[in-house]
């Protein structure tokens, strides 16, 4: 099932996902509702707690491969760092250069419970590092400086997503 992509400010997005320690078919059914999702949303990566779950799966559908990796790790990152125009369905229509390590080790379990540990470069070494960076409550504008931050909230909230008002103070 399709589900809404969420939006930031939502606190969940804040939340440091789960291991997942069961491969059931709650599992199953969340994994097909991000593949869904995102391919909805035309996304190359998806992670759970972008459609409400906090727990540690990401999709991929990004560089000719498509799948999922199960509780997910960052074993070694890169030293050399490459700067590349990023952007996030739970922050849309935003897009900042952001510098990351260029390439990355990742380990990982399938559904199957099989364990994989695999070297990533270019669009899949940042997605792998943006999703994952999701499930630690980690987000693209943290990476922000304070003056990008300043242009990103007065867009932001500029575009009618203006939090609630003051407590009203008629006082007729
Ligand atoms: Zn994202």
């Amino acid at each position: 099932m399709q589900r809404k992509i969420v939006q930031i400010p939502n606190p969940i997005l804040r939340e440091r996902s789960k291991p997942i320690l069961r491969r059931d078919n709650a599992l199953k059914r969340l994994m097909n509702d991000m593949e869904e999702s995102n391919s909805a949303a035309r996304g190359l990566g998806l992670a759970a707690v972008q459609i409400g779950h906090p727990v540690r799966l990401l999709h991929y559908d990004c560089a000719g491969r498509k799948g999922f990796m199960i509780n997910p790790e960052i074993l070694r990152l890169s030293q050399d760092m490459v700067k590349v125009d990023e952007g996030c369905l739970s922050i849309k229509g935003f897009f900042w250069e952001i510098e990351r390590p260029s390439h990355v080790t990742v380990r990982w379990t399938e559904f199957d419970n099989t364990q994989h540990e695999e070297e990533f470069y270019g669009v899949f070494a940042r997605l792998l590092q943006h999703e994952i960076d999701h499930m630690a409550g980690t987000l693209m504008v943290d990476y922000l400086s304070e003056e990008q931050y300043d242009g990103f909230e007065r867009v932001f909230f500029g575009a009618g997503l203006t939090p609630p008002p003051q407590e009203n103070t008629l006082t007729s």
